[in-house]
C-alpha cells in the first residue's frame, strides 16, 4: 500500500509549526519533544508529509484493534453523524442500547450492564467508586506493576513511574506485588511458587490493612504499559478467591487487553476468571470516537437499583462513539479478527518474536499472546539487567532511543518504554506485514545489541 497523498512537506511543516505554537503534548517536556507530522493511515499503516510510510507496531495507544481508517467503522460514524449525532445520557437511544447489549453479550459472566465512559480512566474511576459505594469500604488494593489511567484515583492506583509526580497518595490505595516470574518480587523460580507466593503476599496484604477496611482489588488482566506479563496459571482465579473469601470486589481492567488484543475478546477467558467490575476502552470501538466504560455484575447493578448512583458524564455513551462500538464489534465477528489475533500470535507473531530472542542477546524475555507482546530488553541475558534503569521515564534513554530510530528507519513505528518494546499491531494485521515488523525488528535489535 502506498501513501494516499502527495508528500508535501511544506504542508507538513506548517502542521509542526502550529503543533509547536499551540498544543501542549502529554507526558512530554513541550520544548524536547519534535512530534510527526502525520499525513494519513489505513489499516497497519501510518504516514507523513514526507512520503514516509510505518508499519504501526502500537497500535496507536494499543487501540486501533481493527486498524486505522477501516471503511465501513467510518460509513457507521458518517451515518449515525446524518441521523443523530448527539444526545444526552438520561434517554435511551438506540444505538447506545444496540452498544450496551453487544458489549454485555461479549464480556464474561454476568457482567451485563454497562456504564459508558470517555476512555479508560474514568471508567476506572468509576469502577472504584461503585466498589466502594457497593462495601461502604475505601481501600483500594492496586498492583505496583500497573497503569491505570492518567485522572486523579486512577494515577493514585497505576504502579509506573509516571504517577510519582501527581500522586497525591490520599485515595486509600494501597499496592501489592503481582506475579512476573522473570523478576519476580518473591525470588521464586516456578510459575507455581511465583503464584502461590504472590496469593499468599496479597492475602498478607488485606490482613494488615485490615479486610474490612478494603473496597476492592484491581488488576490488569494481562498488565499491558508496564510489560505485558501475563499471569501465572491459577494466580486471577486465587485472586477471585480471596476477593470472595473476604467479601471484596474484585475488578479486572481490560482497557488495553480487552476486545481481542490477547485473542480472546477479554483476556478474562484465558484464566476462567469472572471479576465483578471490569473496565474497558481503547479496542471498544478502535478508538475512531473517545469510548470507555465499566461492565457491571447483577449483583453489584442490584445495589444501585433503587439507590442511585451517583457519578456521570455529559457525553456519556455519545451516539457516535457507540455507533463505531456497534460497527466495530460487527467487524470483527463478520471479519474473525478475535480469531486470526489467536492464530496470528501462535503461529507467526509469538513464533517470530522467539526467533529473534535466540538470535540477539539484547533479548530477555519474549512474553504475550495474540497481538500483545514485550521484549524485554537487557544489558546481561544471565543478570537480566535491564538495558536502562527502570525509573528511566522521562529520562535520556540513549539505546533505547537508538533502538527507536533504527526500527523508524526500517520503516517500522515501534512501542518504547523503559527497557521494553512491545509489539502491539493491529489485530487484523496480515502474516506478510507481521514478517515486515519482523525483520525491522531484526535490524533494530542489532543496534540494541551494542549497548549490551
Ligand atoms: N487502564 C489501562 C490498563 C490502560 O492501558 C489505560 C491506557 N493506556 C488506561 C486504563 C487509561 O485509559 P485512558 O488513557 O483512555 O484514560
Amino acid at each position: 500500500m502506498t501513501p494516499h497523498v502527495v508528500p508535501d512537506p511544506q504542508a507538513g511543516a506548517a502542521v509542526k509549526a502550529a503543533d509547536r505554537a499551540h498544543v501542549f503534548h502529554s507526558w512530554s517536556a513541550q520544548g524536547l519533544i519534535d512530534p510527526l507530522a502525520v499525513a494519513g493511515a489505513e489499516g497497519s499503516y501510518f504516514w507523513d508529509y514526507d512520503g514516509n510510510r510505518y508499519l504501526d507496531f502500537t497500535s496507536g495507544l494499543v487501540y486501533t484493534n481493527i486498524g486505522y481508517q477501516h471503511p465501513k467503522v467510518v460509513a457507521a460514524i458518517q451515518e449515525q453523524a446524518a441521523k443523530l449525532t448527539t444526545f444526552a445520557p438520561a434517554f435511551a437511544v438506540d444505538v447506545r442500547s444496540e452498544a450496551a447489549r453487544l458489549i454485555a453479550e461479549r464480556t464474561p459472566g454476568d457482567l451485563n450492564k454497562i456504564f459508558f465512559t470517555n476512555g479508560g480512566a474514568e471508567a476506572v474511576e468509576n469502577a472504584v467508586r461503585m466498589a466502594r459505594l457497593h462495601t461502604g469500604r475505601h481501600k483500594v488494593l492496586s498492583a505496583f506493576r500497573s497503569y491505570h489511567g492518567a485522572t486523579s484515583t486512577a494515577i493514585n492506583l497505576t504502579g509506573d513511574p509516571r504517577r510519582w509526580a501527581s500522586d497525591t497518595g490520599s485515595a486509600g490505595v494501597v499496592r501489592f506485588w503481582a506475579p512476573f516470574l522473570y523478576r519476580s518480587a518473591f525470588y521464586a523460580e516456578t510459575e507455581q511458587q511465583e503464584c502461590e507466593r504472590a496469593l499468599a503476599h496479597l492475602e498478607d496484604t488485606i490482613a494488615f490493612e485490615g479486610p474490612g477496611t478494603v473496597a476492592a482489588i484491581i488488576l490488569e488482566t494481562v498488565p499491558g504499559t508496564a510489560g505485558i506479563m501475563t499471569p501465572p496459571p491459577g494466580y486471577l482465579t486465587g485472586v477471585r478467591e480471596i476477593c470472595d473469601k473476604y467479601g471484596i470486589v474484585f475488578v479486572l481492567d481490560e482497557v488495553m487487553a480487552g476486545f481481542g488484543r490477547t485473542g480472546a475478546w477479554f483476556a478474562a477467558e484465558h484464566f476462567d476468571v469472572v471479576p465483578d467490575l471490569m473496565t474497558f476502552a481503547k479496542g471498544v470501538n478502535s478508538g475512531y470516537v473517545p469510548l470507555g466504560g465499566v461492565a457491571i455484575s447483577e449483583e453489584i447493578a442490584a445495589t444501585f437499583e433503587t439507590r442511585p448512583y451517583p457519578g456521570g458524564l455529559t457525553y456519556s455513551g455519545h451516539p457516535l462513539a457507540c455507533a463505531a462500538a456497534v460497527a466495530t464489534i460487527r467487524v470483527m465477528e463478520d471479519e474473525q479478527v478475535v480469531q486470526h489475533a489467536a492464530r496470528i500470535g501462535e503461529t507467526v507473531l509469538g513464533p517470530g518474536l522467539r526467533e529473534l530472542a535466540e538470535r540477539h542477546p539484547s533479548v530477555g524475555e519474549v512474553r504475550g499472546m495474540g497481538v500483545f507482546w514485550a521484549l524485554d530488553l537487557v544489558k546481561n541475558k544471565e543478570t537480566r539487567e535491564p538495558l536502562v534503569p527502570y525509573n528511566a521515564a522521562g529520562e535520556a534513554n540513549a539505546p533505547m532511543a537508538a533502538f527507536g530510530a533504527a526500527a523508524k528507519k526500517n520503516g517500522l513505528w515501534p512501542f518504547v518504554n523503559m527497557n521494553r518494546t512491545h509489539a502491539v499491531p493491529a489485530c487484523n494485521v496480515s502474516e506478510d506485514e507481521v514478517k515486515e515488523g519482523l525483520a525491522a525488528l531484526d535490524a533494530a535489535l542489532t543496534v540494541a545489541d551494542e549497548h549490551t
